[in-house]
């Protein structure tokens, strides 16, 4: 079917966040053929391009110029390797938490504590999704992407993602320059579930020898439990990555705050960013339409959906807010448009 771009959409249904903003140009994307004439259509006109997933991790805080290319594309293949292993390749548009359970279903293990996040599978390398000890980079065994000027279709390995914490290469030095297709994971066939984070370990206390479906369960209960469902309350998850700050900054603050959250990293120590918003006062915190979530400080939420620009306001305020009080800036997570 050949593509027909509609013009002046809204994309207020179409982000988690549920501000208001429109796209210029529009299109839904259901195969690579399709993709490929979007991007000539957009290339011809000039025109810079917005790849759409679920809109869980993008802020618009203005209506897009360009062509927003909706992804859509559907279908996954079991590819069996050898005996330990299964390789699972997605289409882009596959939704993220129907493809885990898939996986499950399938007996591929590894994916299943990253159930329930919002998205496609086409997203979930952009920032190296994570969450309970298990990030996207632990099983992404490589994934076709499209490059937006040329068309061309390029395999990148693991490596080439140059994943790292809600990091890859296309947050960065390929930021805007590829359109991911397909992603290929390679899947355990015997499960050897992971639930050493401490509320995933104490929701499992009862459980002798948890297996994979029940660390499936317990992320969906503790998640369902925490966080706002963005389908009756509007967020984009966490608003602010996890800073790492160097050990004596650590040591610092732990003997002003002896109840501060921290893990050792590789860089230095990870601090929980949503203990310092708690510690600030920010939790439950509640403006005209935006506030902050009374479960988890990290969720900024918007339930009278409103602007970009007004939820950014807030997160800038809070940013001011935390380096005021602990000498430390939050970085951002979601995109901003
Ligand atoms: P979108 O928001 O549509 O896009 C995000 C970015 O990726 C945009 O820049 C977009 O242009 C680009 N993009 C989208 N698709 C493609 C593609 N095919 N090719 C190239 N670029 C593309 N994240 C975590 O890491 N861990 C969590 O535990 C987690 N929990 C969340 C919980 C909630 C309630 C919410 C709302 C969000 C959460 N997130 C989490 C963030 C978000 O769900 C993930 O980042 C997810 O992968 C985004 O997918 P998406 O399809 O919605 O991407
Ligand atoms: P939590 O379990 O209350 O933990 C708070 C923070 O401490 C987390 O951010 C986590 O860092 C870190 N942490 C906890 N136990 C750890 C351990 N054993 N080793 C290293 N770090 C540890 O977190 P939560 O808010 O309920 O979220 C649970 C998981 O879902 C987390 O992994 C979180 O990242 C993920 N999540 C992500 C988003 C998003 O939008 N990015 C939204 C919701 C939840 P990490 O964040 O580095 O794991």
């Amino acid at each position: 079917m050949p593509i027909k771009p509609r013009q002046k959409v809204s994309l207020q249904a179409l982000n988690t966040l549920a501000v208001p903003a429109t796209a210029e140009y529009f299109v839904e994307i259901n195969s690579n053929e399709q993709l490929a004439e979007a991007l000539i259509w957009a290339n011809e006109r000039r025109l810079p391009v917005l790849p759409l997933g679920g809109g869980s991790n993008l802020i618009l805080q203005q209506d897009f110029p360009g062509l927003c290319i909706h992804m859509l594309n559907k279908g996954i293949e079991f590819l069996p390797v050898d005996d330990d292993w299964l390789d699972v390749r997605a289409q882009a548009g596959e939704n993220w938490h129907d493809f885990v359970r898939t996986c499950l279903d399938h007996q591929a293990y590894g994916l299943e504590n990253l159930a329930l996040i919002p998205g496609t599978v086409g997203a979930a390398p952009i920032q190296n999704i994570g969450a309970y000890g298990v990030e996207v980079k632990d099983y992404l065994y490589q994934l076709e992407a499209m490059n937006c000027e040329t068309g061309e279709l390029i395999r990148f390995s693991n490596a080439d993602c140059q994943f790292a914490y809600r990091e890859s290469v296309f947050k960065s030095a390929l930021l805007d320059q590829f359109i991911v297709t397909a992603v290929t994971f390679r899947l355990k066939t015997q499960a050897q579930p992971h639930y050493e984070y401490a509320g995933l370990a104490q929701a499992l206390e009862q459980v002798s020898e948890p297996d994979a479906e029940d660390v499936f369960r317990a992320v969906v209960a503790l998640r369902s439990a925490k966080l706002p469902d963005p389908r009756q309350v509007a967020n984009v998850g966490s608003f602010f990555k996890n800073p790492v700050i160097s050990p004596d900054h650590f040591a610092q603050l732990k003997a002003q705050y002896p109840n501060i959250v921290g893990y050792a990293d590789k860089q230095g120590i990870k601090v929980a960013a949503g203990w310092l918003i708690d510690q600030a006062g920010w939790k439950g915190f509640q403006a005209e339409a935006v506030g902050v979530h009374d479960r988890q400080a990290l969720v900024l939420v918007n339930p009278g959906h409103a602007k970009g620009r007004e939820v950014l306001d807030l997160a800038h305020r809070i940013q001011a807010d935390i380096r005021e009080k602990f000498a430390i800036l939050l970085d951002i997570e979601p995109r901003i448009y």
